[in-house]
């Protein structure tokens, strides 16, 4: 069995019932263990996109590596198929954070996360369920890294009332 960590988010159509349904399609292949609360982000750069909505899953899968990507690609293209995209917004974008603690470097697929160390979006909720959890290149955890991350955009917890 292995552990998954992955990061959901989206900012496009109704972003909760997105990241129910993306946890939907995920359990025939995966169990969860762990979900961290969802996250309100401000989105990155251009004006005219909508602010993400962010959750960190850790999930347990007897799938490998590879198969994952796989696996979680189908699920962004399912869900992205749902509703009219405009281009750079997603439904659904799902990165593998964690592969138990392997360091995997491939044409497909680097894990740890490449970006995961400079962005708050996935250190805040990552903080949420694996506060004292070190990466496994970085003898830090991810308190601390959270504590180091120089990202400044707006990450708050979500709430529809
Ligand atoms: P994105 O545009 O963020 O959805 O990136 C998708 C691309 O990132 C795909 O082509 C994947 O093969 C690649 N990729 C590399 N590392 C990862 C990872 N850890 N999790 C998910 N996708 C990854």
């Amino acid at each position: 069995m292995h552990r998954v960590v992955l990061s959901l988010g989206g900012n496009v159509g109704d972003r909760l019932a997105l990241l129910k349904q993306a946890l939907n399609l995920l359990v025939p292949q995966m169990q969860l263990i762990h979900a961290s609360g969802i996250y309100e982000t401000a989105a990155w750069g251009g004006n005219s996109q909508a602010p993400f909505l962010n959750q960190v899953l850790v999930m347990q899968t007897t799938m490998e590596a590879e198969q994952t990507l796989d696996f979680i690609q189908n699920i962004e293209d399912v869900l992205g198929r749902k509703r009219v995209l405009k281009w750079g917004d997603r439904t659904m974008d799902i990165d593998i954070l964690y592969f138990d603690r392997s360091i995997i470097h491939t044409d497909r697929l680097q894990v740890p996360h490449g970006q995961m160390l400079s962005r708050n979006f996935i250190l805040i909720p990552l903080t949420e369920v694996l506060p004292e959890e070190k990466h496994p290149q970085i003898p830090l955890t991810h308190r601390e890294l959270l504590k180091r991350c120089e990202d400044r955009l707006s990450v708050r917890p979500w709430s529809d009332g």
